[in-house]
């Protein structure tokens, strides 16, 4: 970074627009294998989420890959800057006052760490969704399992690319014990605390 770069102090700031918007603000991470219920459950998070008034944006990985990253491949250094840019990207939305939420599979501990220091720790929630590999396959959502057994895809995270499964997520969801809606009400009962409403 050059040391010419200042940081500009805006009168209007990321407390002002929390509390704007009568709620805090914070990223809420979905990590697993691919099939595993991210976006699933994201997205009924999602809906909880607004139906209570909280304003919130979810990234996700075939969008951003398809636009701001689509400079990537799936590399180990590729993945990093993919999982280091929707961080930084997500950190703006936290600052603008949204609860964020973020379904990658994100395989590897040091870029989930990484995103932990980038939004800062107190606004990061880490939710593991903990599915088999033998049942994200069975599921094969897209196909991507069968394709890559044939060998048509290669770094396919669980078969030929490692995941390194998070040792203290803040939430864990076993989606073979748990229904979508379990799941959610438990995700909801978790960070209900974290949205802080200033007029409860
Ligand atoms: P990912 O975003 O992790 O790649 P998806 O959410 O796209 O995964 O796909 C998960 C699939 O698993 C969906 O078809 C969903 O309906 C199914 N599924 C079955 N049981 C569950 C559950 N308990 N939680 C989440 N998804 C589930």
């Amino acid at each position: 970074m050059s040391k010419h770069i200042i940081t500009q102090d805006y009168q209007v700031n990321k407390e002002d627009r929390r509390a704007l918007n009568k709620h805090n603000s914070f990223l809420i991470w979905f990590t697993g294998l691919s099939g595993s219920g991210k976006s699933t459950i994201a997205n009924v998070v999602e809906q909880a989420l607004h139906k209570k008034g909280v304003k919130t944006y979810t990234l996700d990985g075939d969008n951003i890959r398809k636009g701001i990253n689509q400079d990537l491949t799936f590399t180990p250094e590729d993945r990093t800057e993919n999982i280091r840019r929707i961080a930084e990207t997500a950190n703006l939305m936290v600052d603008a006052g949204l609860v964020v939420l973020a379904a990658f599979v994100s395989p590897y501990k040091k870029d989930r760490e990484n995103i932990r220091n980038i939004v800062k720790d107190v606004n990061f929630v880490e939710i593991y969704i903990n599915t088999s590999l033998e049942e994200c396959e069975r599921r094969d959502v897209k196909g991507l399992y069968k394709k890559a057994r044939a060998g048509e895809i290669k770094n396919m995270t669980g078969i030929s690319a490692p995941y390194e499964a998070p040792e203290n997520p803040e939430i864990e969801i076993r989606t073979e014990e748990q229904t979508v809606e379990d799941a959610v009400q438990f995700i909801m009962n978790h960070i209900k605390s974290k949205l802080k409403f200033s007029d409860e």
